[in-house]
């Protein structure tokens, strides 16, 4: 298990965090749950020692294996709009654990979450980063996410964190009654965030605001 500096320091400090959380409020977030899991997380931890004092700069950085820890902006506004659309988080699918950030958000605001990764280093990587951080609601499948994780379904949300060109048919599937979906959708050319509900048969569809996110890839490694 690592050892992990969750205080911090200087640029990895409790103030500088919080300067974080006043430019996402500055920017509209207002979710005062989502504020809270925000204020809670320390984002250095989640970065390799050497960017750790950019942690809290409002953009995306990378976390190895061509992948990129999500701005906080972003990661803010999906978590917004999925605990906004559905207040009730008993179950969470998050497809593209990456460094874990957003997996350590979410178990803030639901019961359980579960996690789905395609490239082993990485989730082992921050399945001990969110356990570091006392997180144990949360649980972790090494898989294409493509398919979901039918095994604990329906999920009330269900968040994906690397952009398909279309939805999954498996993640409307196990979608509960009035659940909710947030996942960016499109090519690297023109991506949009999404929002999904469905409503006994019926399904709704937002587009929302473009994005840009790593590609949603088959298979895993
Ligand atoms: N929320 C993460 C975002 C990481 S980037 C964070 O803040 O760190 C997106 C992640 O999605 C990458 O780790 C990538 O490997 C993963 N990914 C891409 N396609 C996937 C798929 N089909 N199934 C599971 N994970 C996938």
């Amino acid at each position: 298990m690592m050892r992990l500096d969750v205080t911090g320091v200087g640029m990895t400090s409790l103030r500088t965090r919080e300067r974080m959380v006043q430019r996402l409020i500055d920017k509209g977030i207002g979710h005062p749950k989502v504020l809270a899991a925000l204020r809670a997380t320390p984002r250095h931890v989640f970065v390799d020692e050497a960017l750790a004092s950019r942690a809290y700069e409002d953009t995306a950085l990378p976390i190895g294996f061509n992948q990129t820890i999500s701005q906080p902006f972003i990661v803010a506004r999906m978590t917004e709009l999925l605990i906004t659309a559905q207040p009730v988080l008993r179950k969470v699918l998050e497809i593209g654990t990456g460094c874990g950030y957003q997996t350590a958000i979410l178990a803030h605001l639901a019961e359980h979450v579960y996690t789905v990764e395609r490239i082993q280093g990485l989730q082992r990587q921050a399945k001990n980063r969110v356990w570091g951080l006392g997180l144990k609601n949360v649980s972790y499948l090494h898989n294409d996410g493509g398919w979901g994780w039918p095994d604990h379904a329906p999920y009330d949300g269900i968040l994906v964190t690397a952009a398909p060109e279309t939805l999954p048919d498996a993640l409307l599937e196990q979608l509960a009654d009035g659940g909710v979906i947030i996942t960016p959708l499109g090519t690297a050319g023109g991506q949009y965030l999404h929002q999904f509900r469905r409503q006994g048969q019926e399904v709704e569809v937002e587009r929302l605001t473009p994005v840009s996110f790593v590609p949603f890839l088959a298979g895993k490694q």
